[in-house]
């Protein structure tokens, strides 16, 4: 398995590789960059098919966190950690600890939060043995906790900005939207867009996830193998990432995609077949800023959830301008957002 010419490699600055024999803990640390803080990005633990897609994974996930650092204007750089394992087997105290251990190891270079597959409560475990850890439960009205609800509530501002430029209207009211999983962020999402008046259709292979959005709110179920290709307005893909590829797109009928899902797209060039068709696409690490914008006030202290929502109501601002400049210029809206997470690293490294 090639490392340095990895496709995904991107000048990341570290690779770490974590066995602990005692309790299994297999997992991966990417240090992407550190040029605009300590590198945060979470802890996804998936049951991944081989260690080269763990590998595949750590390296564009950490990537994807330095650009999301950057243009959410966090001091952070960008990071992510991967445990290989089932992510519905039961999680030990011994392993958590095990990787609490090795986020400690790093000295502060990583700041771990939880992602696909890890809860709060299991930050409070990792943070008995580091304190490099944030989405630890609040206390009174400081930020923090689950970082979930505020990813979701940027998503929804996003959408909502999406639908205004692409689509001219004021209001969700009436519109289609499908939600490709509906695990943390996805749940609350919906419940958002229902407010909203939206009509919701959902997808998940979690029956538990899908059966508590079905009890709280009304949706049209969809098989998961057909949500990407619901007739609807909008998109949200919440579930992972590569969903957006050049099988996918020629099928899909909404005219926006704006969800939380990182890695959304497969390639840099399915941003472009995502223009070419006219299909808005909000670049994912641009609109699913809101739990690390959580994160961070938790992490650096002292701030109230007022000053995390303040934050997340920025969201779509930022896609609006880069919406306004791929009207303007007729680039992809990716390739603009990324330039610009560029820039924004290359001025901090001066
Ligand atoms: P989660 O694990 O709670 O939810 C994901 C859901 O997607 C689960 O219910 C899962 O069963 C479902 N799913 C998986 N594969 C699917 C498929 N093929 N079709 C339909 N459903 C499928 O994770 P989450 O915390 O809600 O995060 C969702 C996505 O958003 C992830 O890509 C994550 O990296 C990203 N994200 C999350 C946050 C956050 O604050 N949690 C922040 C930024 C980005």
């Amino acid at each position: 398995m090639s490392v340095f010419s990895h496709a995904e490699f991107d000048d990341h600055e570290s690779l770490h590789f974590i066995n602990d024999a005692s309790t299994g803990l297999r997992a991966i640390i990417a240090i992407h960059s550190t040029v605009l803080g300590p590198a945060a990005g979470g802890c996804r633990r998936w049951s991944y098919l081989s260690d080269a897609e763990a590998v595949t994974d750590a390296l564009r996930l950490s990537r994807g966190m330095t650009y999301k650092n950057a243009v959410a204007e966090l001091p952070f750089g960008g990071g992510k950690a991967v445990i290989l394992s089932s992510n519905t087997a039961p999680k030990s105290p011994q392993l958590l600890a095990a990787f609490g251990r090795a986020v400690d190891s790093l000295g502060g270079k990583y700041v771990t939060a939880e992602d696909v597959g890890m809860s709060v409560d299991d930050m409070r475990q990792v943070q008995q043995h580091t304190k490099f850890v944030s989405g630890l439960p609040q206390s009174g009205a400081n930020a923090g906790g689950d970082p979930s609800p505020w990813t979701a509530l940027g998503v929804y501002l996003g959408i909502a900005a999406a639908v205004k430029s692409r689509l001219e209207k004021d209001s969700l009211k009436d519109l289609k939207i499908a939600i490709q999983g509906v695990g943390h962020v996805g749940a609350h999402l919906c419940q958002l867009l229902h407010d909203a008046g939206a009509k919701l259709l959902v997808a998940d292979v979690n029956r538990d996830n899908l059966n508590a959005v079905k009890t709280a709110i009304p949706v049209e179920v969809v098989a998961p193998a057909n949500i990407l290709y619901a007739d609807v307005d909008v998109l949200a893909p919440c579930a992972l990432g590569n969903v957006l590829t050049s099988a996918t797109i020629p099928k899909i009928k909404a005219k926006v995609i704006a969800g939380a899902a990182n890695n959304q797209l497969s390639t840099l060039a399915d941003g472009a077949r995502l223009a070419a068709r006219k299909i808005l696409y909000a670049p994912d690490y641009v609109i699913n800023a809101g739990g690390i914008i959580s994160v961070s006030h938790e992490y650096y202290g002292a701030s109230s959830e007022d000053q995390v929502r303040a934050d997340v109501e920025k969201i779509p601002h930022r896609l609006q301008s880069i919406f306004a400049e791929s009207s303007e210029s007729g680039r992809p809206t990716n390739e603009l957002a990324d330039e610009y997470a560029r820039r924004l690293i290359a001025a901090g490294r001066k």
